[in-house]
């Protein structure tokens, strides 16, 4: 799904020329579950947004289901991203004015999707996240572990083939980041592709295979033997 062969990225101002990622090549299979770590600074996120197109890369190739996207225009990148991809932050990234039901609409009101399909997705996922009751809520309202879920929800609405996960548990406590954690493991296993970064090897233990950035490059690569979903 994912083919990236030395791929760069330098972020430059006036004064200081930073490399972000320094030839970094791997792949990802179609329902893979991969954590990116590596100390704070050493191009987790950098990584992140490129893979979702939020981001152009200096140099390099980035294969997108068989396709070169390294070159694509802002438009032509947000199409691939609209069609196939969700994020997830950290932060959650809600809308503070709109309900629960509206943030997890949000991505489908600009697509061709109907309105009762729309409003039958949305309480499908609404379900499926374990808080049907508080549909009408404002996220001000809800425990952070809960927002983070509107979140996953909200990321899954447009049934992107591929998630992209940026410290998804970072302002959460244990127990509510092992929620969401189990939530992504459930989608996982439903077949969708995740490619979370993260701090946590707890987390961490939770995806297929883990990949050590440091300073830009990739250090070491490590199939998990038996991850935190499966036991
Ligand atoms: P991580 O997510 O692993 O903490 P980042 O990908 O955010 O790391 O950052 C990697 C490096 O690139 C850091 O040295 C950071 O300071 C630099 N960097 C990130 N974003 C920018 C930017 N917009 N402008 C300049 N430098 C940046
Ligand atoms: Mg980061």
């Amino acid at each position: 799904m994912i083919k990236l062969e030395n791929l760069s990225k330098v972020y430059r101002t006036d004064e200081i020329e930073s490399t972000a990622l320094n030839k970094v090549s791997f792949e990802i299979e179609k329902g893979e579950f991969v954590s990116v770590m590596g100390p704070s600074g050493c191009g987790k996120s950098t990584l992140l947004n490129i893979l979702g197109m939020l981001d152009k890369p200096e140099s390099g190739s980035y294969e997108f289901l068989g396709k070169e996207v390294s070159n694509l225009n802002e438009k032509g990148r947000s199409s691939v991203r609209k069609q196939n991809i969700g994020f997830i932050f950290q932060n959650f990234n809600l809308i503070d004015e709109l309900t629960v039901f509206e943030n997890i609409e949000l991505p489908l009101i600009y697509t061709k999707v109907s309105s009762s399909e729309r409003k039958a997705r949305v309480n499908e996922l609404i379900d499926r996240i374990g808080i049907s009751h508080r549909s009408s809520h404002y996220p001000q309202q809800l425990s952070g572990g809960q927002q983070q879920r509107v979140a996953v929800a909200r990321a899954l609405v447009t049934k992107p083939p591929l998630i992209l996960a940026d410290e998804p548990t970072g302002n959460l406590d244990s127990s509510h980041g092992n929620e969401v954690m189990e939530l992504l493991c459930n989608l996982n296993e439903l077949g969708t592709t995740i490619v979370m970064v993260t701090h946590s090897s707890h987390d961490a233990s939770y995806s297929q295979r883990i990949i050590n950035l440091l300073d830009g490059q990739i250090v070491s690569e490590k199939r998990n033997k038996l991850s935190q979903a499966a036991v």
